[in-house]
């Protein structure tokens, strides 16, 4: 048998579908399995208690995953320039973000960086999998916390199985009090944290913890202690399994060179117990590498066996490749029977990423949106300028032969600095302007600032024509907006 080919008791092979399988099939075998059939460390209840893991993906993990929960709390008490780095003001419609104040004006900005920021997903999808799943995904940071909190107090996976199936005591109320308790604190905490984007960290903290905080704010926190407390400590892998899009979608990424978590059927199977130090004997029953430890099995944060080979539940925490390698290590065995492989290294062929269309098509989409991106922060204003004209009438003649037109000018400081501006009108004709010319704003100040042009009623033809309001930052000229509307004689 070729060494490409998958062993026909593989369990990459979907026996139910067909005998003969679709190239599809052989080149993504997905096998679905419903909750019913996984075969994890699923209680009666339906809950999944899985075993602690050690092993260098484990750590891998546990570092990215600590990194953004310190990130996601410390980030909001870091300043810039006397301002929160980040923080989402909606009450005064400003976003802080490192140093650039954006506005409900800046939203195509925003938009551009969160399409930057999904075709960037996809385009490390095509490389390792779901690696965001296992590695940095807040439901999965915040799951391992709350598993975390329970292992510290329930104990291990199998004692944690059978306080599920204990009758009701002192004992098991104690336990499951001081578990709830402890992941209710850490939900109002990831509550507070959360809200400390919407409203200054410091402040936030003080009035939650002096109960002077608003019913608003104090509402908000809780309803985002709620939703963690659920989704982490209740919902866990269902919310990955039944709510995450990304979980149903992300397998179109996958092409025959992503790496993925997967089982080496061919040299796992046929799987089957044995005493160490058997190779002997091993060998001549046609046993594979696999010794049927279950470890994998018991690992899995999603109770699935990677055996079955790729699974939408799997969410690449390698936590089952640590446990495996841990296992082949006992037997003397070459490590990754369970490991990141794509179809490719399965096979034994080489590949180049340069002749991967998705590789191309993604690479390039990010590259044109961090351009477009670059583009959109350079030619950013620090000012804004919206001319509107005087509805009431479109001109007015003076006694003393004269035209007048009215307008009123919204202008406003988007930086963070009080700014003095100098006001003009351009045309090629002799207008003049009736107003203050200099103006002084706060920062983040916005005027509306009413305006009087005035021309000589001969000097002009009649009808319709074009002048130019400029407003121009007196000590940044570079920072200058201008805005074209129409002067009307009769
Ligand atoms: S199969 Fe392995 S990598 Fe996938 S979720 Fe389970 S333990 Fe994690
Ligand atoms: S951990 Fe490895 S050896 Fe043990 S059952 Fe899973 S695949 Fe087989």
């Amino acid at each position: 048998m070729p060494k490409s080919e998958v062993t026909p008791n593989s369990p990459r092979v979907n026996k139910s579908v067909s005998a003969k399988p679709s190239p599809v099939e052989l080149h993504i075998p997905i096998k679905i399995l419903s909750s019913e059939t996984a075969t994890g460390s699923n209680t009666p209840s339906g809950n999944i208690h899985f075993r602690e893991q050690k092993g260098d993906f484990q750590r891998l993990r546990t570092m990215m995953n600590s990194l953004l929960i310190v990130l996601f709390f410390a980030l909001p008490f870091i300043s810039i320039d006397g301002r929160q780095a980040i923080l989402l003001d909606i009450s005064q419609q400003q976003f802080f973000f490192f140093g650039i104040t954006l506005w409900p004006q800046d939203f195509t900005l925003l938009a551009w960086i969160f399409i930057a920021a999904a075709f960037g997903l996809f385009f490390i999808t095509v490389f390792w999998g779901r690696v965001w799943c296992g590695y940095l995904c807040p439901q999965t940071a915040w799951t391992f916390i709350y598993v975390w909190i329970e292992t510290r107090i329930e104990g291990s996976s199998n004692k944690r199985k059978q306080l599920d199936k204990a009758s009701w005591s002192g004992s098991k109320i104690g336990k499951r009090s001081t578990k709830h308790l402890l992941w209710g604190l850490a939900a109002l905490l990831t509550g507070c944290g959360f809200i400390s984007y919407f409203i200054p960290a410091r402040e936030l903290y003080i009035d939650i913890l002096t109960g002077n905080a608003s019913f608003w704010v104090t509402s908000w926190v809780w309803f985002f202690a709620i939703c963690t407390y659920l989704n982490a400590g209740w919902m866990r892998e269902q919310m990955c399994l039944h709510c995450c899009p990304y979980s149903r979608f992300q397998a179109v990424m996958f092409d025959a060179n992503t790496k993925t978590v997967t089982y080496d059927a061919q040299r796992g199977e046929s799987r089957g117990p044995r005493k160490r130090k058997q190779e002997t004997n091993l060998r001549e029953s046609n046993l594979g590498d696999c010794v049927d430890c279950n470890l994998c099995v018991e690992v899995c944060p999603t109770g699935i066996d990677i055996r079955n080979g790729l699974q939408y539940e799997c969410i690449n925490c390698g936590a089952c490749v640590d446990a495996c390698n841990e296992t082949m290590l006992k037997f003397d065995y070459k490590p990754n029977l369970i490991g990141y492989m794509s179809e490719n290294d399965l096979k034994g062929v080489s590949y180049s990423y340069w002749r991967s269309p998705r590789f191309l098509g993604y690479g390039a989409a990010v590259v044109i949106m961090l351009i477009v991106i670059g583009l959109d922060l350079n030619s950013r204003s620090e000012i804004q300028l919206n001319v509107i004209r005087d509805r009431q009438s479109l001109y007015r003649e003076t006694a003393d032969n004269k035209i007048e037109n009215t307008y009123q000018l919204k202008i406003r400081n988007k930086t963070q600095d009080t700014k003095q501006y100098q006001l003009a009108v351009d045309s090629e004709m002799p207008f003049s302007l009736i107003a203050d010319p200099i103006i002084t704003l706060a920062a983040g100040e916005q005027v509306d600032y009413p305006v009087t042009v005035l021309a000589d009623k001969d000097a002009i033809p009649s009808g319709r024509k074009m002048i130019q309001f400029s407003v121009t930052d007196v000590k940044q000229p570079s920072q200058q907006v201008s805005q074209e509307t129409g002067f009307f004689s009769p």
